[in-house]
C-alpha cells in the first residue's frame, strides 16, 4: 500500500476525531467514516488508531464497557462515565492530585487515568426518561 494513501487515512481519522468530546470508539468512528468514504475498512480504522496512539498524538479513555473509546484530548484529565445515557465525558483534574497520593519509595508517576462513574447532570435531572420521552 502506498505510503501517501496510509497518511491520507490517518488524516481523515484525526480530522474526525479532532476537537471531539463524545469519546469515540473505533466502529463509531468507522460509521461516521464510511457514509464519506465507504471503501474505508473497520480494520484500517482500527489500525491508524493504533498508530495515532502508539505515537502520542491519541490518547485513550478508560471506560467500563470494556471497549477502547479514542480521546484527542492529549491533557491529562478525568473522566465521568453515565451508568445511564453511557457517555464518557471529561472532568478537569485536580493539577496537586498525585501529589497527594502516598506512592511507595521508587514509584514514578507516567500517566493518570481517572474514572468516576454515576449518573451526568441530564441524566440525574431526569426521574424517568420514559415519561420524559412521552409529553
Ligand atoms: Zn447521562
Ligand atoms: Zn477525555
Amino acid at each position: 500500500m502506498p505510503t501517501n494513501r496510509q497518511t491520507k487515512q490517518r488524516t481523515l481519522i484525526m480530522q474526525a476525531l479532532q476537537g471531539r468530546l463524545d469519546h469515540p470508539t473505533a466502529e463509531q468512528l468507522h460509521r461516521e467514516l464510511s457514509a464519506e468514504y465507504p471503501h474505508l475498512g473497520l480494520s484500517t480504522v482500527y489500525r491508524n488508531l493504533e498508530l495515532l496512539v502508539q505515537r502520542g498524538e491519541l490518547a485513550t479513555a478508560p471506560s467500563p464497557d470494556g471497549v477502547v473509546h479514542f480521546d484527542p484530548n492529549l491533557t491529562e484529565h478525568a473522566h465521568f462515565y453515565c451508568t445511564r445515557c453511557k457517555r464518557l465525558l471529561d472532568l478537569p483534574l485536580p493539577e496537586q492530585l498525585t501529589e497527594q497520593i502516598t506512592l511507595r519509595p521508587g514509584q514514578r508517576v507516567e500517566a493518570v487515568q481517572l474514572l468516576l462513574s454515576g449518573q451526568c447532570e441530564e441524566c440525574g435531572s431526569k426521574t424517568d426518561p420514559q415519561a420524559e420521552s412521552q409529553s
